[in-house]
């Protein structure tokens, strides 16, 4: 086992049971009543200062100890999905259509064995903030808590998260520097133009080529207009067109999943699709309108507070289990809000190649509960090194 605290390890069988539970009783994003209601009562019970009612059921739970004026934020997600289990295990979801198939039931259970013994034995001085978040899958409640004024009522020094991750080696620790999540655009185009019959094209205004062609021109964006050394995806993931074969109709609808690592990247694939899409419709007499809606921002880890959670890491763990410097993924994540207003690092905990070790959102993907202890390891020893009594200057970058 890795170099966790005695005392966290006897305790971890309550909270793989605790994971359990919360992983059979899923809630969707702003409704986890019963795993906010769990949450702050366990809280409670250990001295920690509960705030509810941030973006509805996010919650913060409070640790002030000694007089140490600085203040770190540790934050799990708590929602689930609408997807229908299929794991066949005994904690399996007990709500119909509803699961934790992205493992935010291990992210609690994580932060809540920390919580436990930080509370208990934990060496620390200053103030400790767990934020306990809805909706990040949709629609956000990371932005939603910011907006219900979770910094300002809750000031942060630094502020982490760890997620879990299928195919990484259970309980190794990944770590990026900078851009480490992209951005997230949705973009629907509605491309009108005059229906008819499909036996007399000439007498109407086909939609249906001309947004074939805006989808082919489309595939131009990250191959001509973005730098090659830079990431970006564009996605039309549906096409939504016509009823039957002899009709030609009067509107086409794409939807798009617009994606880069990088603020400048982000706003000119708006730009260039915006462009693109209006000239491409008007070359064939159709009319577009284009509703781009941005949705989660760049994820950016900061340095300083990276390095302070690899150096925790590597001493934690040894060299064998950190990838110290991973690289970027084009998925996204609601942690990007909080690191727009605060300095901080989003790292990942291997989820393991055993039963479960599907990719997350999928019916059969279970979180691994050898990552409890990992996780909540790493999150005290992290708490005591960021809110250490040490004059040592490399604790205090
Ligand atoms: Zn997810
Ligand atoms: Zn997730």
């Amino acid at each position: 086992m890795q170099n966790l605290p005695p005392l966290l390890l006897q305790g971890l069988d309550t909270f793989v049971q605790l994971r359990r539970d919360i992983h059979a009783h899923p809630e969707l994003g702003l409704k986890e009543f019963r795993t906010s209601e769990l949450i702050a009562n366990k809280l409670i019970g250990w001295g920690y200062e509960v705030t509810r009612g941030l973006a509805g059921t996010g919650l913060v739970g409070q640790l002030r100890r000694g007089s140490g004026a600085r203040r770190l934020g540790l934050r799990a997600d708590m929602d689930a999905l609408p997807i229908q289990e299929t794991t066949g295990l005994a904690h399996a979801s007990r709500h119909s259509g509803v699961m934790h198939a992205c493992g935010h039931d291990g992210h609690t259970a994580m932060l809540l064995a920390a919580a436990e013994y930080l509370a208990h034995h934990g060496r620390f001085d200053g103030t400790l903030n767990l934020i306990f978040q809805p909706a990040e899958e949709h629609p956000g409640g990371a932005q939603l808590m910011i907006q219900d004024r979770l910094f300002e009522r809750f000031p942060c020094d630094a502020v982490y998260a760890m997620h879990n991750m299928p195919g990484v080696p259970q309980g190794h620790l990944v770590l990026v520097d900078g851009p480490a999540m992209a951005s997230s655009d949705d973009v629907t185009i509605h491309i009108r133009g005059q229906g008819g019959h499909g036996a007399m094209p000439h007498r109407a205004c086909d939609p249906i080529v001309a947004a074939s062609s805006i989808v082919m021109a489309l595939q131009s964006i990250v191959s001509r207009n973005v730098d090659p050394l830079k990431t970006a995806v564009v996605t039309v993931g549906a096409f939504h067109a016509g009823q039957a074969n002899n009709v030609i109709p009067a509107q086409v609808t794409l939807e798009l999943s617009v994606r880069a690592l990088d603020r400048e990247v982000r706003d000119l694939l708006e730009q260039r699709i915006k462009t693109l899409v209006q000239a491409q419709a008007h070359s064939y007499g159709a009319t577009a309108e284009v509703i781009y809606k941005r949705d989660y921002p760049v994820l950016v880890n900061t340095p300083a507070e990276t390095e302070l959670a690899r150096a925790v890491a590597l001493k934690m763990l040894g060299p064998e289990r950190v990838v110290t410097h991973g690289s970027p993924l084009t998925g996204s994540e609601d942690f990007a809000f909080m690191l727009e207003h605060c300095p901080g690092s989003y790292l990942m905990i291997g989820n393991g190649a055993g039963e479960g070790s599907c990719m997350v959102h999928n019916p059969g993907y279970d979180f691994n509960d050898d990552n409890i202890g990992v996780g909540a390891g790493f999150w005290i020893a992290l708490t005591e090194r960021f809110l250490g009594k040490t004059t040592d200057q490399e604790a205090h970058p």
